[in-house]
């Protein structure tokens, strides 16, 4: 019999509570949204009150005596599969929250969502000087936070923790470490190789015949328009309001076409992810992502794995040439296929190639750490950043715009985030691989503008998890293994040494 006919009690108590948790919550997504795309900038300072506000109320009903009495009750019951499941899963957040002060819960609320709009002007005006003293308060918070939530350990592994959960630093630098050596030597390896041209992609592109040709993308692969839209802001990101309501943004350049391209198809990836979580659960913690390794796993899979590959731009130049016919006259797939991936040093990490963009991540990684335990004064972040940018990528950047300011992070409180970009490349190369042990000719599907076997796999072995499973336990399930950095450096060196003759 369904549980929908003989409700236990508890669990629908449970689910009703949780109701209200989730409604603020999207409320609090909802306006996020909008403060990164439409909002005026006279509107931030009472719309960060407000996004502290609902915050606050929200963390309120998370730590509430009797939400952790009736979780009490629960645990105490003999609860089997996703019953259990979703109790476990919300025992994790209240708990979380329990440790939290609701004091520095919305402190840290309008802290960071004024910082993000102060990171922003920064930005644009090129002035770290003005933004120095927002990003020393927000890693003062990240400090408290640490300390909250787990007093015993090391400060970023508690932050760290919140978005990739069972992961350390030292896991993430033991993943980390062949990656480094690989990627550094095959970067020199393709720097002898010489320049390679890129003009093709460097026209003038009309904006709306981007997003037309971005949106006939993202759709065949499954991106689903009626639940969902796309936007365009600073920082491409995607948010699921709902599941069924998931908002992704992108940035365009007029005269460089993969910007909005691979962001797109990026942030689409995410979308997906969203889109599909187990609508049985929606609104509740074993309906949501599992973590931001394996969100982005989904993210770098549509984006490279599909995206950046030949038999896709099999399928896709021909429509991309029917919306650019002056621009691309005279240029064929395989041309087109050699110019996205052509690998150079950038100071962008969001624009980077697939073989240096880890590099990005890597120092990152390492400058965060520096300035949490204050080893490196906030002061001392443009420097610092520089000589590290030279001494893995072998260029500085000329401003701190496209250095040390150009991603949103540390000014959204994101402390102890960055290494989820590279876990979850590792992982959508490893799911890659699986995928196509397990549905055979993946090429041809691509080649024929097929998706829809991919994206179900996916959705089986990912998205319709929710949070059944932890990261790991998702990782073996779906692929055989643990996570392991081999797959990528097999696709990278395989990808690259063909494209270079290496
Ligand atoms: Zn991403």
């Amino acid at each position: 019999m369904s549980e929908h006919t003989h409700p236990n009690p508890a669990l629908h108590a449970l689910r009703e509570r949780w109701s209200v948790i989730a409604d603020l919550q999207q409320s609090v997504s909802l306006l996020t949204w909008d403060a990164r795309t439409y909002l005026g900038s006279a509107g931030h300072q009472r719309r960060a009150r407000g996004i502290a506000t609902l915050t606050r109320l929200r963390h309120e009903h998370l730590a509430d005596g009797e939400l952790g009495d009736l979780l009490a009750d629960l645990e105490g019951t003999d609860l089997v599969g996703d019953d259990a499941a979703l109790v476990r899963e919300c025992r994790r957040e209240v708990h979380r929250a329990q440790r939290l002060p609701g004091a520095l819960v919305a402190r840290a609320a309008q802290q960071f969502a004024l910082a993000e709009h102060r990171w922003a002007r920064a930005r644009s005006d090129d002035d770290f000087a003005s933004f120095a003293p927002v990003l020393r308060e927000n890693f003062v918070i990240a400090r408290e936070f640490a300390q909250a939530l787990a007093p015993d350990t090391h400060a970023y592994d508690a932050l760290h923790d919140q978005y990739e959960r069972d992961s350390t630093a030292v896991d993430v630098e033991r993943l980390f470490a062949p990656v480094r050596t690989e990627l550094r030597d095959l970067s020199s390896e393709i720097a002898a190789r010489g320049p390679r041209d890129d003009s093709v992609l460097r026209q003038r592109f009309d904006r709306a015949l981007q997003a037309r040709f971005a949106t006939e993308v993202i759709e065949a692969f499954g991106f689903d328009p009626a639940r969902g839209r796309l936007d365009a802001t600073t920082h491409p990101f995607a948010t699921g309001i709902t599941r069924d309501d998931v908002r992704i943004t992108t940035r365009y350049a007029d005269d460089d076409l993969r910007v909005a391209l691979f962001s797109t198809m990026h942030e689409a990836g995410h979308g997906i992810y969203e889109q599909y979580l187990p609508e049985a659960y929606a609104g509740t913690p074993l309906g949501g992502t599992v973590s931001l390794g394996v969100h982005e796993s989904q993210s770098r899979l549509f984006e490279n794995l599909i995206g950046r590959s030949l038999p896709f731009w099999e399928w896709a130049f021909d429509r991309l040439r029917a919306v650019f016919p002056h621009q691309l006259a005279g240029v064929d797939g395989p041309t087109f296929h050699r110019a996205i991936n052509i690998v150079t040093p950038s100071f962008i990490r969001v624009e980077a190639d697939e073989v240096t963009y880890h590099l990005h991540v890597m120092l990152r990684f390492e400058l965060e750490q520096a300035l949490l335990d204050g080893s490196l004064d906030v002061d001392d972040l443009p420097g610092a950043w520089n000589e590290r940018s030279l001494a893995y990528l072998d260029v500085a950047p000329p401003d701190d715009r496209r250095g040390c300011l150009q991603d949103v992070h540390w000014a959204a409180g994101l402390i102890g985030y960055f290494p989820t970009y590279t876990i979850g490349t590792l992982l959508s190369v490893q799911l890659w691989e699986a995928l196509r042990r397990d549905l055979g000719d993946v090429d041809g599907a691509i080649r024929r503008g097929e998706f829809s076997g991919i994206r179900t796999w996916l959705t089986e072995r990912v998205h319709e998890q929710g949070r059944r499973a932890t990261p790991h336990e998702l990782t073996l399930a779906a692929t055989g293994a643990p996570l392991s950095a081999a797959p990528f450096l097999r696709y990278v060196r395989e990808k690259y040494g063909a494209l270079y003759e290496l």
